[in-house]
């Protein structure tokens, strides 16, 4: 027997109406009861798809108004007490208080900083923010305390079973697993382990099983994605008592895990007591043998073959030689998915209209891929004749983006062929380099510099829209963003600072304005994928070789720089974080795409230095987010991600100062990878973690020159020149004060001029007082 379902679907419905319904409810245009209709409308919505694509099963529970862990956190009873909710209060809005915080809006800032904005809220701010393992998509933290107590406290989940049981949906629910749930939070107090809240919370994950037992649901989906992490001994040892006891209440489960490799917890997956076992056989392929040998055959085995992570159409027949093999060898039955939640792609080609039809049939959004899995499953069960069809598109689809022109690139594999060995290196070391660079720059020592971008306003956006419009020539453009480019080089001259830069007005998205002029690189219409809460991101999607036409900043750059004797730093985006940042192949190693990229982007370098240009700082804001899972497959990526990079930066002679920059501040565990892409300078995230981390680069004797920013730019607040100065001065003590640049923590896009100004006057004011003190 094969059946097929689904992990998740998408929540934000085909043209986005859930952001838009939470927009106008947070607005308060709707009221909360137009809000849950819209999003009881959604789910019925997404069922129908599911059942439409013949699933055995559709899901519930993977809807959340803003996002699943918060979700659980209401249905198990455990908000954070800071809130002070006297259980008054409607869920929904408790739900809201703690995504998005009551009182003053402290978004962007860690919990727990002390700022003004927090103290305003009284302590009711939003939960922390952080990444679902390694995808874009981000979850509310948790927050435990010795002291937290679960019960079952939201009818919510269960209302939603009621209404799919209704529509006459058979129904498998989906839960987050007790112990992904506690490793997921975080302790808010010392001396405490979440581990040890274990106990009291699995009599709550029994109760929950058994109410969807007495409503009549088969099968429960309990995801466990951290079966794929490396974990401490206890918590790996506590899956086995823990499922012991899930066991009891007698509905049927299937432990899902997705992302990454079982392997040392493969054997263990198999054995726990759960009537079903699902494995990402896209991301973790090893696991398939693995698990053919160890899941008892009364088991279902559900093997996630659709890509869940990307938005290549499936190869048909490659899965197929790939699960018939499987059918085969396991006795139990055989459930079919995508590797994990849907979630994580968007929602339909159907109404997507920015891609071209050939580009378009090598695709599959969450909808085709339901599709996808209907015909696997026909052909498995032998009824091949009534998909041809189907088989037939689909093969057509593969051969002809397999042989496509517009894929392979001939110069581009040519050129990657024929780089020379050395071309990852610059010609000197950093210890010749930099008294190459002093004698050209001649900056003063604590050289002030800011991350890249000014202001975005009203008026720079509505430019740019007009744009795209038609509604502004090409001339126009041109004389709008060079009067936005000039204004900002005259404010940067007023407020003192020793490196400039132009501004990026033209600039969207760091990686969206590159890739649009990159060969390779695709944009979709509605192509968008959950980030977190209402907000959306349509990642760009790179389908072909990459390769660089025309330069793409150099006009813009030569422009700022002609206005101004001081250096102008020329600004790029570097390869890894457009990887990251993007849909990418899956027909070659991300290595392959990130190493195309560097070699355009290190064109885009030699070409800004050959204008003249003395400073040219490649961003990887997202080269940390890129790390694996498992700490077995860090090196091996640091290798190639920073080679990738050096590729991009060592085009230049010595006298050219490469900066980097990164917007955090987390980096003792790879400062060796850090060192490695050699760059001369760094800007980091520190102000928010009081300039402690940068001990780490203190300790390591990092080579290079460092930036730790000096004031936090994810907030207006301007801090004064003494507070500034404190901020240097503790880098002073770790990092020696000829290495040290002044800069904020990030671009300025997000902010006001008058707060920029204001904060980058006290900037300078304190590198002044600094310098002084050090002469
Ligand atoms: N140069 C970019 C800017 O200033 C860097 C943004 C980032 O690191 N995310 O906006
Ligand atoms: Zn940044």
């Amino acid at each position: 027997m094969v059946r097929t379902h689904t992990l998740g679907f998408p929540r934000m419905g085909a043209h986005r109406e859930l952001k838009f319904a939470l927009e106008q409810y947070w607005r308060g245009d709707i009221d909360a009861a137009a809000l849950e209709a819209e999003g009881a409308d959604l789910r019925a919505q997404h069922w129908a798809v599911q059942q439409a694509a013949g699933l055995d099963f559709v899901t519930v529970g993977d809807f959340a108004f803003y996002d699943h862990v918060a979700n659980h956190i209401q249905l198990l009873g455990c908000e954070p007490a800071r809130f002070g909710f006297t259980g008054e209060e409607p869920e929904l809005a408790r739900y809201f208080s703690m995504a998005r915080g009551a009182g003053a809006d402290h978004s962007g800032h860690g919990a727990g900083c002390g700022c003004a904005k927090e103290n305003a809220a009284g302590g009711r701010f939003a939960l922390e923010m952080t990444k679902w393992f390694d995808t874009n998509y981000h979850y509310l933290v948790p927050e435990f305390r010795a002291d937290t107590e679960f019960h079952l406290a939201s009818q919510r989940l269960f209302d939603e079973v009621a209404q799919a049981m209704l529509a006459g949906h058979k129904v498998k629910a989906v839960l987050l697993g007790p112990l992904s749930f506690l490793w997921l939070g975080k302790e808010k107090e010392a001396g405490f382990d979440r581990f040890s809240l274990l106990e009291k919370l699995l009599p709550v994950y029994a109760q929950i099983l058994d109410r969807l037992k007495a409503l009549g649901v088969e099968w429960v989906q309990v995801d466990e994605p951290i079966l794929g992490l490396d974990l401490p001994d206890r918590w790996r040892h506590a899956f086995e008592a823990a499922y012991w006891q899930l066991a009891r209440s007698g509905v049927k489960l299937m432990l899902a895990t997705y992302f990454s490799p079982l392997s040392d917890k493969l054997r263990l997956a198999c054995q726990l007591p759960v009537a079903g076992l699902h494995v990402d056989a896209v991301r973790a392929a090893e696991d398939l043998t693995g698990v053919l040998d160890w899941l008892p055959s009364h088991k279902v085995l559900s093997v996630g073959i659709v890509d869940g992570r990307n938005i290549w159409r499936t190869d048909v027949d490659a899965a197929l030689a790939r699960l018939r093999p499987v059918a085969d060898k396991h006795r139990g039955e055989l459930w079919l998915a995508p590797s994990c939640s849907l979630l994580h792609v968007p929602y339909s080609l159907q109404t997507e209209n920015a891609l071209d039809a050939e580009l378009k049939s090598w695709l599959a959004f969450a909808v085709e891929k339901l599709s996808e899995l209907r015909v696997l499953r026909t052909v498995l069960r032998g009824e091949e004749a009534s998909v041809q069809a189907e088989l037939s598109a689909s093969r057509a689809a593969i051969a002809s983006r397999r042989s496509s022109p517009r894929v392979h690139r001939e110069a581009v594999a040519a050129r990657m062929g024929q780089a020379a060995p050395h071309a990852d290196r610059r010609a000197s070391g950093f210890a010749v380099r930099q008294p190459l660079q002093r004698r050209r720059l001649a900056l003063p020592p604590l050289p002030t510099t800011t991350i890249g971008s000014f202001p975005q306003t009203a008026d720079i956006r509505a430019a740019r829209a007009a744009f795209k419009r038609g509604q502004l020539d090409e001339a126009q453009y041109r004389r709008k963003m060079q009067a936005e480019i000039a204004l900002a080089v005259r404010k940067q001259e007023a407020l003192g600072l020793d490196v400039l830069v132009h501004g990026e007005a033209e600039r969207n998205d760091m990686v969206e304005y590159f890739g649009e002029q990159l060969e390779g690189f695709a944009f979709t219409a509605n192509g968008w994928v959950q980030s977190y809460g209402s907000r959306c991101v349509k990642p760009p999607l790179i389908y072909g070789d990459v390769a660089r036409t025309k330069p793409m900043t150099v006009d813009w750059t030569v422009y700022a720089q002609s206005l101004s004797p001081k250096p102008m730093k020329g600004m790029l985006t570097g390869p890894i974080t457009m990887l990251q940042w993007s849909f990418v192949r899956d027909d070659q190693p991300r290595s392959t795409t990130a190493r195309q990229i560097a070699w355009a982007i290190r064109d885009e370098v030699v070409d800004l230095e050959r204008a003249g240009i003395a400073i040219i700082q490649i961003d990887e804001p997202a080269i940390r987010e890129g790390l694996p899972l498992r700490r077995s497959g860090w090196q091996p990526y640091l290798e190639w991600a920073t080679q990738a990079f050096r590729i991009a930066a060592c085009g230049v002679r010595d006298e050219t100062q490469i900066h980097t920059h990164m917007c955090y501040s987390e980096f003792n565990d790879i400062l060796p990878g850090i060192a490695a892409m050699d760059a001369d300078v760094i800007t980091i995230e520190t102000s928010r973690s009081d300039m402690a981390l940068l001990r780490d680069f203190g300790d390591f004797r990092y080579p290079g020159e460092i930036g730790p920013g000096v004031y936090d730019i994810h907030s207006p607040r301007v801090p004064s020149v003494s507070e500034m100065l404190a901020q240097l001065e503790k880098a002073a003590s770790v990092i020696a004060p000829g290495q040290l640049w002044v800069n904020p923590d990030c671009g300025l896009k997000t902010r006001g001029w008058p707060e920029t100004e204001a904060a980058l006057s006290n900037m300078v004011a304190a590198a002044r007082a600094l310098r002084a003190r050090l002469a």
